[in-house]
């Protein structure tokens, strides 16, 4: 179930709350019980504030996510001007933006875990992305781009640590937290649903920075809604250490003199670049970037292979996570062009006119997330009732058929763009028959492959493994960018073909495979 993620993500900061390693004196020792008294469709009231503040950052993060593309490939000389950027360049700051997001998440959980609590991590978060949106609705280009470097740094901060409070309101866990994320969940797909139908009909039907202005609105109407609310957290999301306050503001000097010193370094890296004093490209950039950070991950799962100190069990589990790692890397890089090619082919190729009136391209950034709304629970109890008749799939088998349902997705696209062209565009249909494919393979492989992280990692691993998962996302979502790039030199309909042809082709070695993975996972099911 998808639930899984948020309980996992949970998981990783947890992980790193124990890891602090001090044997100071604890100076802030909380209970993690949340009151009792009303509930929010029988949880904890507390539910209720985190699912709306999740609900209004995922509306302004995928509202503004649907208007992103649309805005850069727009030409200047529109009546609604936008970048004039070519698709590769486009696509390649789409995937670093979207690839950024989910790297942040390991900083900011850790800063909420040895710094701030979490509860002070989403507050401040939540500003930044609300600056970040404000920031981008001033229309100049060193505004869109700084806006964006504000949106990754506050959804780093933001995004983990209030799934993090989600799991502290369950401190019994079990069954019950799992659907407390269920629910959780839904308030993710809200947002993302109802974001791209206000910014895009803003931003699309009229200005594109009034798309993103209202982008930030919905962040703040969450913040205001999460300070209303926060008496219901009880005393969940507070700082638990067991250091000193003077070692904790030692520390957090430290890391902000570190991170200054980062920020400065990649702003005088990104000055040079764009004055032409490094020669190089985004898409060079970004495809450096996504080469660099997978042979890191390689290099890394060598160490712990041959000098982790793990058993030959512990290593052939660890085997099948940099497999599942690769499996999900290969799915979002498709999955993830929701918001790039398939952005462009919604506002370039397909017929949107409904009742007479033409909705606008990013409205269908919705279908995804409605389709969850309507599939999640249903997985949920078909995964359920396959395994009390003993054939529930396994893992690597689940994997594949995600690859395969996205490969599927594509296919149906490549002959829907065959028969596209700008004077005789396409019905709608294609791309929902697509989103809806795509969306039973994102419930095969992105909730059960997360969950699977946990039990196969060795218990001291956890939180890094958990790391590699994010990682993992953030890699196909850099990819996504760039081979949504390459509709700059192929037509629509072959880059889909390719697309659904290489990850059928994983997907089919996936379901090759998959009797010999699941034999390296031993007793883990
Ligand atoms: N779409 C979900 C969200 O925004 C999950 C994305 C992921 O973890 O890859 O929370
Ligand atoms: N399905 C995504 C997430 O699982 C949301 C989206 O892509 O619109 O919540």
């Amino acid at each position: 179930m998808k639930p899984d993620l948020e309980w996992l993500k949970r998981n990783l900061t947890n992980v790193l709350v124990t890891n602090n390693g001090s044997s100071e004196p604890i100076v802030s020792t909380v209970n993690t019980t949340a009151p009792s008294g009303r509930t929010f469709f029988g949880h904890p009231r507390g539910l209720s504030t985190l699912f709306f503040t999740e609900m209004w950052e995922r509306f302004s993060y995928y509202g503004m996510r649907a208007l992103l593309t649309l805005f850069m490939t727009t030409a200047t000389i529109e009546s609604n001007p936008g970048m004039g950027f070519d698709v590769a360049t486009a696509g390649a700051i789409y995937g670093m933006y979207t690839a950024l997001v989910y790297i942040t998440a390991l900083p900011g959980g850790w800063i909420a875990d040895n710094l701030w609590g979490q509860r002070k991590a989403i507050w401040v978060g939540g500003w930044i992305i609300a600056i970040g949106h404000f920031t981008m609705a001033i229309p100049t280009d060193f505004s869109f781009f700084l806006g964006l470097v504000f949106v990754i740094c506050g959804t780093g901060l933001l995004k983990p640590n209030v799934s993090t409070i989600v799991g502290d309101l369950y401190p019994d866990g079990g069954a019950r937290r799992d659907a407390g994320f269920s629910v959780f969940y839904m308030g993710i797909n809200l947002g993302a649903f109802l974001g791209p139908l206000v910014t895009g009909w803003l931003g699309e039907g009229y200005h594109w920075h009034w798309g993103f202005g209202a982008a930030g609105v919905g962040m703040v109407l969450g913040l205001i809604q999460f300070r209303l609310g926060q008496r219901h957290l009880g005393d969940v999301g507070h700082l638990r250490t067991e250091k000193l306050p003077d070692e904790v503001a030692a520390l957090s000097k430290k890391f902000f003199g570190a991170f200054s010193v980062f920020v400065a370094t990649v702003a005088t890296f990104a000055f040079l670049v764009s004055s032409g004093a490094i020669p190089l490209t985004v898409t060079q950039i970004a495809s450096g970037l996504g080469y660099a950070v997978l042979i890191l991950v390689a290099l890394y799962f060598i160490y712990l292979w041959t000098a982790g100190g793990h058993t030959a069990e512990e290593n052939k589990r660890m085997a099948v996570i940099f497999w599942l790692f690769l499996m999900i890397a290969v799915f979002w890089s498709g999955f993830e062009q929701a918001g790039t090619s398939l952005n462009i082919f919604a506002r370039d190729l397909t017929d949107r006119t409904v009742f007479g009136i033409e909705i606008p391209a990013s409205t269908l950034q919705s279908v995804n997330a409605g389709f969850i709304i309507l599939l999640a629970p249903l997985f949920g109890v078909l995964w359920v009732w396959l395994d009390s008749r003993q054939v529930n799939p396994s893992i690597p088998v689940k994997a594949g058929l995600g690859l395969l349902g996205l490969a599927a997705g594509f296919f149906v696209l490549a002959w829907g763009a065959a028969n596209a062209t700008p004077d005789n565009p396409v019905s709608p249909s294609w791309l929902v028959v697509t989103y809806f494919l795509h969306t039973v393979g994102e419930l095969c492989i992105s909730p059960i492959g997360l969950s699977a992280i946990t039990k196969l990692s060795p218990a001291r691993r956890v939180g890094q493994m958990m790391g590699i998962w994010f990682v993992g996302a953030a890699l196909g979502n850099l990819f996504a960018g760039l081979v949504a790039g390459q509709l700059e030199n192929m037509p629509p309909a072959d880059l889909f073909q390719t697309v659904a042809m290489i990850i059928g082709g994983v997907g089919i070695v996936g379901m090759l495979a998959s009797q010999q993975v699941k034999k390296m996972m031993g007793s883990c099911d």
